[in-house]
């Protein structure tokens, strides 16, 4: 039996864990469970799946959640020192990061510290620290198993050659809600729009990232850290079914392919069991159903995050950190309504080249300093653009 850690287990990513678990019982149990601030999912998911440790990261909702579930066999914690304090037990076997955006990281950090598998669909902590959690996962003896369902299918096509034979990657992005808006109607889309995911149900930062094609961005910089790629070996394409999740294309001209149903629960499963397949929840591919896969160039123009992110892999590690932060930003001030959509894309376009004539301080503690340093900065430019 394996004892796995979910992070954000009230998430999109979280309840589809503890879907996969269920159905795997014997195999893998939920010894604890993490989320922000939500008491009332945590209390039921406590209630149906009876961890040893539950936790959220503020006080007053951890004291509502220890009232709302009464005398129970769950120890209850609180805080991000209680989260590394659980992946540094001996017991744990497996950390799942299901936590959305750039609050990750630590997290990600202590797992791979510990030797712990870090099952990744925080797909930000390696953005922002790529470099770093590769080098900690080698001197730790870590596994990093992708739970991005491209990095999934990447991941298993890779099984097929070696690296040195890889010629390119290719990314497939469902392209969101706007693949076919003009840009000049970008400015007048509300939330609400952005919100509405044409394939994937997901949480809210990651489907505006699908809307602004940022979250492709953020995958060709997680791509280029898990699979050592440059640049030039990767690329996107359009694929609006959103059935073939990625591919490898050798040096022979081969292409491999990963395809499924589009469900989360397939890459949340194999980065448990690899290098083992069990049989899944997923549904069979219905390829009459599907009846046609298209590929599309994507439009850079419109969508400028694509270039962005050859810019940042390019540029070095601080400007992916930069990239990241900016977005994560851009995207809490559309979301609550202080910015249009447009301006996602121009704030975090401003904000990458001012990075470029920016000096860092000398007196920052190695390579963590350093990105939080150009994480917080990006956060203060963003802002500074407001007024
Ligand atoms: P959701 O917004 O649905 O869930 C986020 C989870 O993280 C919640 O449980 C939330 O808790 C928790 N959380 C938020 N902030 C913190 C924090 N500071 N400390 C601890 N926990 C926190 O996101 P998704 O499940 O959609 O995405 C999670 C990650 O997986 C993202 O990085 C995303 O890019 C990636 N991903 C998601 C996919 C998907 O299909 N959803 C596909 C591929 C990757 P609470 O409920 O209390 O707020």
């Amino acid at each position: 039996m394996k004892n796995v850690v979910i992070l954000g287990s009230t998430g999109s990513i979280g309840v589809n864990s503890l879907q996969v678990m269920g159905n795997l019982k014997g195999r893998f149990t939920p010894c604890a469970l993490f989320a922000n601030k939500n008491w009332k999912a945590l209390s039921a998911q406590i209630k149906k799946f009876r961890p040893a440790v539950a936790g959220l990261m503020e006080e007053e909702c951890c004291a509502r959640l220890k009232a709302q579930i009464g005398s129970t066999r769950t120890e209850i914690v609180c805080g991000p020192d209680a989260v590394k304090s659980v992946i540094a037990q001996r017991e744990t076997d497996i950390v799942l990061s299901a936590i959305s955006g750039s609050a990750g990281l630590p997290a990600s950090i202590c797992a791979v510290e510990h030797g712990k598998r870090l099952a990744l669909a925080n797909k930000e902590s390696i953005v922002m620290a790529g470099g770093l959690l590769m080098k900690k996962a080698q001197e730790h003896n870590a596994e990093i198993i992708p739970v991005d369902s491209e990095h999934s299918a990447i991941f298993q096509c890779l099984h097929a050659g070696n690296g040195s034979e890889v010629r390119r990657i290719i990314l497939t992005a469902s392209g969101g809600p706007f693949l076919k808006t003009p840009k000049r109607d970008f400015a007048g889309i509300k939330p609400a729009q952005a919100l509405r995911h044409p394939t994937w149900s997901m949480g809210p930062k990651i489907t505006v990232d699908s809307a602004t094609l940022m979250n492709k961005a953020l995958e060709m910089i997680e791509a280029h850290y898990l699979f050592g790629l440059d640049a030039e070996k990767i690329k996107v394409v359009i694929h609006p079914q959103s059935v073939v999740h990625s591919m490898v294309e050798y040096i022979d001209g081969s292409v491999m392919a990963q395809m499924s149903m589009p469900d989360m629960k397939l890459p949340v499963q194999y980065a448990l069991t690899y290098p083992e397949r069990v049989k899944g929840l997923g549904r069979e591919l219905d390829f009459a159903g599907v009846s046609a896969l298209t590929f599309e160039e994507p439009d850079t123009d419109k969508f400028v995050s694509i270039r962005l992110a050859y810019g940042a892999i390019r540029q070095g590690g601080l400007a992916c950190v930069v990239l990241n932060a900016g977005n994560e930003a851009a995207v809490n001030l559309f979301l609550t309504g202080k910015i249009t959509f447009d301006r996602i894309f121009t704030l975090v376009e401003k904000v990458l080249s001012g990075f470029k004539k920016t000096k860092m301080p000398n007196d920052l503690t190695g390579e963590l300093g350093q990105i939080m340093y150009a994480d917080a900065w990006a956060r203060k430019e963003i802002l500074k653009c407001l007024y």
